[in-house]
């Protein structure tokens, strides 16, 4: 069996029911995702657009995809109807953006709004303030063709396990709170994605529900 293969099983394994596993692909060929699927994987990740595509258009057609990098909304028409789940949404403008191309493609796309807690590391994602007043002003019903299902975050890159863990914990906070405002009416708010190679057993520990897992699986990027 092959490296990528028994990564694949051993998480399947490892992971606890209720918590999905996408393997993040990007920069690593068409090939590498072929040995994943072939072990079973069907959810996977990818981070830029032009990568993205192709990959689609290469793979089995019963991969589900997620967009999980800085989206820039000039490429936003590029993905629509490819995905299964944007999980990087990362501006309000980038939201209507993938809503209007969603509406004129005929499709609904569901999406993931990114939070932004960890220091330096990721410049991209809302705050928790620019968040709950998104919710609490109910600007989500504008939308016509997307539906938000949760939130996604990073933590701090740092070895430091007690940093990793609080921002995990500040990053399930925001999604409890507007999950369980039930003056919003939310329905389908349910997905909290945190973790990646080096921190997803604290992440799931705090309450995350989809992982994110490209190192460990298929080794170093060659960028
Ligand atoms: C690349 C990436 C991952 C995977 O990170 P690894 O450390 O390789 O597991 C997870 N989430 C996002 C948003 C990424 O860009």
């Amino acid at each position: 069996m092959s490296i990528i293969a028994q990564r694949i099983r051993q998480l399947h394994e490892e992971i606890p029911s209720g918590v999905s596993l996408v393997a993040v692909s990007k920069f690593h060929p068409a090939d590498a995702i072929r040995e994943a699927y072939n072990a079973g994987q069907r959810l996977f990740g990818e981070s830029r657009v032009k990568e993205f595509v192709e990959k689609v258009e290469a793979l089995p057609g019963d991969i589900k995809w997620h967009f999980i990098g800085h989206l820039q909304t000039n490429k936003v028409r590029k993905i629509i109807g490819k995905t299964a789940l944007i999980e990087s949404v990362d501006t309000e403008h980038l939201l209507k953006c993938i809503d209007t191309e969603s509406e004129k493609a005929g499709v609904v796309t569901m999406v993931l709004m990114q939070v932004h807690v960890a220091r330096e590391e990721t410049k991209f994602g809302f705050t928790a303030d620019e968040l709950y007043q998104f919710f609490r002003e109910h600007r989500y019903e504008q939308l016509k063709a997307t539906h938000i299902c949760g939130i996604m975050g990073m933590a701090s890159n740092t070895d430091d396990e007690q940093r990793v863990r609080s921002d995990f914990e500040k990053i399930a906070e925001i999604y409890r709170t507007i999950r369980d405002d039930e003056s919003l009416g939310l329905h389908g708010f349910d997905t909290l994605s945190m973790g990646m190679s080096g921190d997803w057993p604290i992440a799931v520990e705090t309450g995350s529900n989809l992982i994110r897992i490209g190192t460990y699986i298929f080794g170093n990027r060659q960028y």
